[in-house]
């Protein structure tokens, strides 16, 4: 799972490594500094002005990540994700609830992110993708664990659906360079193999889009500078250039539902701050830039020509800056219901679209 756009400092600054998010504030050290106020049916709405507007695919995921996102979304807010994700298998309904939803959002021009559940098994992602292209963005992202580009959609492989769209983004789930270690890993049985991964990179760079390969650090697989250079280099062999270290996001232990995703992921944690002061001292990477999100803090460096992304991110200070802030939207999602929301919960932040609009007309 990918974080929304970043807001972003340019010279190191070692108290922002230790604060992060902590000292996040939207006027004086986010990337737009500002927020847009316009009308959303009927009412009005402020939102940051570099908002990411996530488009939360339906598709169950056929992996089975110990540490998996999508589970600890609804866990942070103590609710399991069987109870909170319900389908609009409607699709002439779904469809016209997305194009209205992107159609409301012109004002903002947002970053579009498709994630899920896997996107790339979702029978609804060629369609999406058309969607996404057409509307007005800022940045335009996949993120998946590629296990379905090889499918075949309408007798051309979604590969080719991708390509189409011209993302700008394809953002692939990794958590081992070893095929086998990494299926183990993330309870999936037919990821890439090294030689479709290849295909992937090379015809999606054809249409402008730039894979980046998305690493969780686990204590039980990647940790340590030697096993991030391996990463990085497994990913140079792939032809990618950029990739990003995650450690496992955080929850707020007094309200999360305590599942088995919450305890692995306390569990599997490798802090990212140590790591980073490593970093600071090896003599391959050089410093790029800090971001400081709402709920997430980011490092970017430089190793031998490759983009290289550190990333943390804790949901208990989401829910903070939103009780500080409860007139200012800092994401938003577009649900597997077919509703518009201001959270990853499709019951708290909903928009819309409403019950009367005409939704027939865009078909
Ligand atoms: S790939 Fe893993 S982390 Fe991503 S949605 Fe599937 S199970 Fe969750």
């Amino acid at each position: 799972m990918i974080l929304p756009p970043p807001e972003e400092i340019s010279t190191f600054n070692d108290a922002l490594r230790r604060q992060k998010s902590r000292v996040f504030d939207l006027f004086s050290n986010s990337t737009a500094k500002s927020t847009v106020t316009f009308p959303l049916w009927g009412t009005s709405i402020t939102v940051y002005a570099n908002a990411n507007l996530s488009i939360y695919s339906a598709q169950k995921c056929n992996a089975s990540c110990r540490f998996c996102v999508e589970e600890l979304r609804p866990a942070s807010r103590g609710i399991s994700l069987q109870f909170q994700k319900k389908t609009n298998v409607d699709d002439s309904d779904y469809f016209a609830r997305l194009e209205q939803s992107l159609v409301a959002m012109a004002p903002l021009s947002p970053s579009l992110s498709i994630t899920g559940g896997e996107p790339t098994k979702d029978p609804r992602l060629p369609r999406i993708l058309q969607c996404v292209r057409q509307t007005p963005a800022k940045r335009r992202t996949l993120t998946t664990n590629a296990s379905g580009l090889m499918d075949i959609h309408g007798g051309r492989r979604l590969l080719e659906h991708v390509a189409d769209a011209h993302l700008n983004h394809l953002n692939i789930s990794i958590a081992d360079p070893d095929p086998r270690a990494n299926g183990i890993q993330m309870g999936l049985r037919d990821g890439l193999t090294p030689a479709q991964l290849c295909d992937v990179v090379s015809t999606v760079a054809s249409a402008g889009t730039r894979v980046r390969l998305s690493c969780v650090l686990l204590k039980s697989g990647v940790q340590g500078i030697d096993n991030l250079i391996a990463y990085l280099e497994f990913a140079r062999s792939m032809g990618v250039d950029n990739v990003i270290f995650r450690q496992l996001m955080k929850s707020d232990p007094a309200t999360h539902y305590s599942n088995s995703i919450v305890t692995f992921s306390d569990q599997q944690r490798v802090l990212l701050e140590p790591l980073l002061d490593q970093i600071s001292c090896h003599p391959q990477f050089t410093f790029e830039k800090q971001i400081v999100g709402y709920y997430y803090y980011v490092e970017v460096w430089k190793y031998q020509g490759m983009d290289v992304v550190f990333e943390e991110a804790d949901l208990a200070h989401l829910e903070a800056v939103k009780r500080q802030q409860p007139q200012i939207i800092h994401e938003l999602v577009f649900h597997p219901n077919g509703r518009l929301a201001s959270t990853w919960q499709p019951w708290d932040g909903v928009l819309g679209p409403p019950e009367d609009c005409d939704l027939l007309m865009i078909n």
